[in-house]
């Protein structure tokens, strides 16, 4: 019997290269630890690649129930900038998204584990705690999890951030003021981001320097209480019921990570935040991910080796994660987001044209 791909992983990129592959009549077994629908840390603004992605896959993100996010409104104490969009993006509830790409794979023919997680991987041999696997090739998805047995994918920085995210219903006033845009709150030592996932629901996520989180108190009730000295979160929140028990948290990002292959690879691929991760800041990690499987997938079945694919990702995403990371950097530099806020005021369309610097190029099949 021939060995199917195995897919570690059935989050976006996992469970779109899944889907692809398979329509193609390759074998693939997808291995997802969580056993259904499960919320993650994202700000779920799902960028015009990553729609376009998507919809390419037959699963257009507005079908899911996804809301149209076309301006960008940048506040920073009391100042506040806004610019429309250059691109229509949409917000939606990961537990939503992955969930209906996950069935997608399966009714495109992969085999789908649900609620098995990977221990281990020995060269092509996947070992679970269901059994093990032996793989013709590995697509390693597992987003910022690093599976023991596997190199780390990037090393933790001691002064890194920490990342939340926590769904809340707004009062129609608030939701009102809120529209159609992405609210991006810079507080110095990370940003926050709130918009619109449904049509009552906004999704707050944010980013925190780990360090001034443990100054705080290290907890959820005194970082938010921190985030509401923000007149403009507080105008936002001050009247919102939580509608998550307690906020999702992930420490340890490895932003401006990009996989370099050291020699000889295998038959292991990384995709996803296993081979990239740009800056949240962007709003462009879910296009990355996307990106990563459609060019996996294309390239494996035209025969390419892991050292080509993951030289070809790195020359396709690497300028958005430089130019991603760069920004973000700005934005906690306080002379830089002072004059950056100004010029901004000054200019909004400053705003549009870094939304659009930060988009990853169009899709080209590539020569393996
Ligand atoms: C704070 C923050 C905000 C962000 N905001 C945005 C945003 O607004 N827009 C945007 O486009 N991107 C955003 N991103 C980035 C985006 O969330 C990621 O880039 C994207 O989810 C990566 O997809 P993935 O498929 O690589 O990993 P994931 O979506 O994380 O999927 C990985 C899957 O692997 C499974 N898994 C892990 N380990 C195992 C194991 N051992 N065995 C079996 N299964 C396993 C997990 O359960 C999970 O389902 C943000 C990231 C952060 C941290």
């Amino acid at each position: 019997m021939v060995s199917p791909v195995v897919v570690i992983g059935g989050g976006l990129a996992g469970a779109a290269v899944a889907t692809r592959l398979a329509r193609t009549g390759q074998a693939v077994t997808v291995i997802e630890r969580e056993a259904g629908p499960h919320e993650k840390v994202c700000g779920e603004f799902l960028s015009v690649e990553g729609c376009q992605d998507l919809a390419g896959l037959g699963l257009p993100p507005e079908h899911l129930g996804a809301v149209a996010i076309d301006r960008v409104r940048v506040l920073h104490r009391r100042h506040a900038v806004e610019a429309k969009l250059p691109f229509v993006a949409r917000g939606l509830s990961r537990a939503i998204m992955d969930e209906a790409l996950l069935d997608m794979a399966r009714k495109a023919g992969a085999e789908v584990l649900r609620g098995v997680r990977v221990t281990g991987l020995q060269g092509t041999r996947v070992l679970t705690s269901a059994g093990e696997y032996e793989a013709s090739h590995v697509m390693l998805a597992t987003g910022k999890h690093d599976l023991r047995a596997m190199p780390r994918a990037a090393p933790a920085t001691r002064d890194g951030y920490v990342g939340f995210k926590m769904h809340w219903r707004l009062s129609p006033r608030a939701l009102d003021a809120l529209g159609s845009a992405i609210e991006l709150v810079l507080f110095g030592q990370g940003y926050a981001g709130l918009q619109r996932v449904g049509t009552r629901e906004a999704n707050l996520c944010l980013v925190v320097r780990r360090q001034h989180f443990a100054e705080l108190g290290g907890t959820w009730d005194a970082l938010l209480a921190r985030l509401m000295d923000e007149p403009g979160l507080a105008s936002r929140l001050g009247d919102a019921q939580p509608l998550m028990a307690r906020p999702l948290a992930i420490a340890n990002l490895p932003y401006g990570h990009m996989h370099r292959p050291s020699g000889d690879e295998g038959a292991v691929w990384r995709l996803g935040d296993q081979a990239a991760m740009t800056a949240s800041l962007s709003g462009d990690g879910m296009a990355v991910a996307l990106r990563s499987a459609t060019l996996a997938a294309d390239l494996f079945t035209r025969g390419a080796t892991t050292a080509q694919f993951h030289r070809l990702l790195a020359a396709q995403v690497g300028p958005q994660v430089r130019r991603a990371m760069r920004l973000q950097r700005l934005s906690e530099h306080p002379l830089a987001l002072a004059l950056g806020m100004q010029a901004a005021r000054a200019c909004p369309r400053l705003l549009t044209l870094g939304a659009r610097a930060t988009r990853l190029p169009a899709y080209e099949a590539t020569k393996a």
